[in-house]
């Protein structure tokens, strides 16, 4: 990697979060990690991400969902800033990052800002990383990341971090039911091999009837192909979670879920207005914090502008 000019001025970039429409989780791996088969769908919710050069390192939060989030060292944008500042020789930045993803949410809103991180500072920093480098560099500092980067529908495998193509037709509209307070992505692992204790967990594999949903773009055929097996441990550790799918079923969803590690449910509908009359019915029916609609696949980070002072 080429050492990285000072340059001046400041760079925006837009996130969006992520849904899994398929989420297997194999058995523990020695590292502790488990072996995954997923499939990702980036989501029209977005985090905004800018980076300036600063004296200091810093980083700051605003929006309604800033709550929750670290302002230190452990903020996962400022260790993305940092990581690839030491591989690069740069100076310091601040990152301001506008939270539109809900936290801790299953929705990878910190991976989400670590990947807008690298693509903003590639640019203050006239890096030109090749697409390649800059996925690597995410998979160092998270397994979503790299997803991020590069949106649209991937799979992923290993921890979630080796992407592949995955061909997908249409647009598909997503009601994702906000829950309050968050899920620890760790304990909800830890949930989940508790309750799989004794059997015998196979190695993940994608099922192709995903695939062959997705390439007719038809939301009645994904719906029922929609999986995660880490909705047990999820539901275990947050029984409310139930009430808050089967009242989406009941006012017209196609299918639901839980995102990721929870506790954001996320469900399919059959375009924008059935979109508007479940948000409508979700918020009336008081079983849930929020909602926000979303539609997907869309770009992974993408710089939305680069001030140059
Ligand atoms: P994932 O699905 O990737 O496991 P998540 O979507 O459930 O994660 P995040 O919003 O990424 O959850 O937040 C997980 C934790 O990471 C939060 O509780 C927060 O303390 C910490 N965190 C660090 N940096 C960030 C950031 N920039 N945005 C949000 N959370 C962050």
């Amino acid at each position: 990697m080429t050492s990285a000019p000072t340059a001046p001025g400041a760079v925006t970039v837009r996130v969006p979060a992520k849904v899994n429409l398929e989420l297997l989780v194999g058995p523990v791996r020695d590292d502790g990690y488990h072996d995954l088969s997923t499939v990702y769908q980036a989501v029209s919710l977005y985090d905004e991400v800018t980076v300036a050069p600063a004296d200091a390192w810093g980083v700051s939060v605003s929006g309604a969902l800033a709550d929750g989030v670290p302002t230190d060292g452990d903020n996962l944008a400022l260790r993305a800033a940092r990581f690839l500042a030491r591989r690069c020789d740069a100076d310091p930045v601040h990152v301001s990052i506008r939270k539109g993803i809900p936290v801790a949410g299953g929705m990878a809103g910190g991976s989400a800002d670590a990947a807008a991180t690298l693509v903003a500072l590639d640019q203050l920093w006239e890096l030109d990383l090749e697409r390649d480098e800059l996925e690597s560099v995410a998979a160092q500092l998270g397994s979503d990341v790299p997803f991020l980067v590069a949106g649209g529908t991937a799979m992923g495998s290993g921890r979630g971090e080796l992407l592949a193509p995955v061909l997908a037709r249409g647009t598909y509209h997503w009601v994702l039911a906000l829950a309050d307070g968050g899920l620890s992505t760790p304990a909800v692992y830890a949930e989940c091999d508790r309750l799989r204790a004794g059997a015998d967990v196979p190695a993940p594999v994608a099922t192709p009837a995903l695939m062959a949903a997705l390439r007719t773009g038809d939301p009645h055929e994904l719906a029922p192909q929609l999986t995660n097996d880490l909705q047990d441990a999820a539901l275990s550790l947050r029984p409310d979670l139930a009430e808050v799918l089967s009242a989406g079923m009941e006012y017209g969803a196609l299918g639901g879920i839980v995102s990721g590690s929870g506790p954001t449910i996320a469900f399919l509908v059959d375009g924008s207005e059935a979109g508007i009359d479940l948000a409508v019915a979700l918020t009336a029916s008081g079983v849930v914090r929020d909602v926000r609609r979303a539609t997907g696949p869309v770009h992974g980070a993408q710089v939305l502008h680069h001030r140059v002072d």
